[in-house]
């Protein structure tokens, strides 16, 4: 039996995926079981931030599995404690949650935030009543951002400000508000007491692509402090130098209170964070949030090593250099069904006035791997360590792919 028709007749349908096969990477490139070669523009959708067979990352590993690869959270773990340090160090945060994944980073920060304004209603009006009657008043609302991708638990489905990954699983989290993406007004429109928190992420990334205004995001630092909200990125694509700095919110110079990473962070293993300032993590205290495997010593060793290398090869530069070029490229198809070219460092959409779905299957056969944000927008979030070379022969492939359409 095909690897395919195993996987078909045993693994739940949740993935609509493409009759492939891989079995090896390379730098930038997979090859499949025929040993056909592949050059990747979707990294694991954003995970693979230096590709694949990186040797530091590799020895990490390795040097980790042989010494122990898991010992649960209720002892210490030098990769873990060394990781914390690391992004604590190279951010504005002070401490750090680990969780396995985008969408349990989320639920930490969601957490956080309930806690937060749990405490902060109690503070101010304490509670009352006994028993059956005793009531603590809330301030438990979280606004998040129409068109928004946070996760698929129920929790960070509910701040996915898009119906079509809800249908079918309500009732849904309580106390979500939607405002429109890079419109303050909006926002403004939500704020109450009862607010707690504020989730977005500074480019929409499942969603289409769309980079926040610089003016929204400073607004919404503004509103946070006047009225003491949190406010919360969801870096879990856009982290560990995706858009040309290590932490996108660099980029805009507005600091959130919490933020959460995934993707890129473990190079490949699955690892989640959540990051937050002193006062904002105060709130948890032992016993309110916990993971099993969360802060693994090998997913963390690789995590490790992934900074060391994009920090010690300053790859912030290529992706700069290589996010404009590619960019250019793009423009320079002159593809009349493109409607608009858009993105920051190597996270880059091209909007279509077609589906892209036939687009992405014409790559592939012709050995390109691209990815789609939504029906009508490729998506090109290559390796970090992509070469103008690589990206001139991708964008060959895509030319000629885009000239018979
Ligand atoms: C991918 C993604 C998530 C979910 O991450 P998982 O690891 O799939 O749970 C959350 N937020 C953003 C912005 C993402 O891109």
């Amino acid at each position: 039996m095909l690897v395919k028709e195993i996987a078909d007749k045993y693994v739940m349908s949740t993935y609509s995926r493409f009759d492939k096969t891989f079995v090896r990477g390379e730098g930038v490139y997979l090859f499949d079981e025929a040993g056909g070669k592949y050059l990747d523009f979707t990294a694991g959708i954003a995970v693979n931030a230096l590709g694949y067979g990186n040797k530091r990352v590799i020895d990490a590993a390795c040097y980790q599995m042989n010494q122990v690869f898991h010992t649960s959270n209720l002892y210490y773990t030098a990769p873990m404690a060394k990781l914390a340090k690391k992004l604590t160090e190279k951010s504005c945060f002070d401490k750090v949650f680990f969780a396995n994944s985008g969408a349990e980073a989320n639920e930490a920060a969601f957490k956080l935030a309930r806690k937060y304004g749990f405490l902060k209603k109690e503070a101010a009006c304490g509670e009352y009543g006994t028993g059956d009657t005793r009531k603590i008043c809330g301030c438990s609302k979280i606004i998040s951002m129409k068109n928004s991708f946070h996760g698929r638990t129920l929790a960070t489905v509910t701040l996915t400000g898009q119906s079509k990954y809800q249908k079918g699983f309500s009732p849904l989290v309580a106390d979500i508000l939607y405002a429109e993406f890079n419109d303050l007004k909006s926002v403004e429109n939500l704020i109450d007491e009862e607010v707690c928190a504020i989730f977005t992420e500074p480019v929409q990334g499942e969603g289409g692509l769309y980079p926040a205004n610089i003016d929204f995001l400073k607004g919404l630092r503004e509103i946070c402090d006047k009225n003491g909200i949190l406010l919360i990125f969801d870096e879990v694509q856009t982290g560990i130098g995706r858009t040309g700095e290590l932490f996108c919110y660099q980029n805009y110079g507005v600091e959130p209170d919490i933020l959460t990473l995934a993707k890129g962070l473990g190079g490949g293993l699955p690892i989640g964070a959540c990051l937050a300032k002193d006062f904002a993590a105060e709130c948890f205290s032992p016993g309110d949030h916990a993971s099993t495997f969360g802060g693994n010593p090998v997913a963390c060793a690789c995590a490790n090593a992934v900074l060391d290398e994009i920090i010690d090869r300053d790859l912030f530069l290529n992706v700069k250099e290589n996010g404009k070029y590619l960019m250019e490229r793009l423009k320079g198809l002159r593809c009349p069904n493109i409607k608009d070219i858009r993105g920051l460092g190597l996270m880059i959409g091209a909007e279509f006035d077609i589906e892209v779905k036939d687009i992405i299957q014409k790559c592939l056969d012709k050995g390109l791997l691209i990815i789609g944000a939504g029906k009508n927008v490729l998506r090109f979030v290559p390796p970090l360590i992509i070469t103008k070379d690589e990206i001139d022969e991708g964008i060959a492939i895509l030319g000629e792919v885009l000239s018979a359409l």
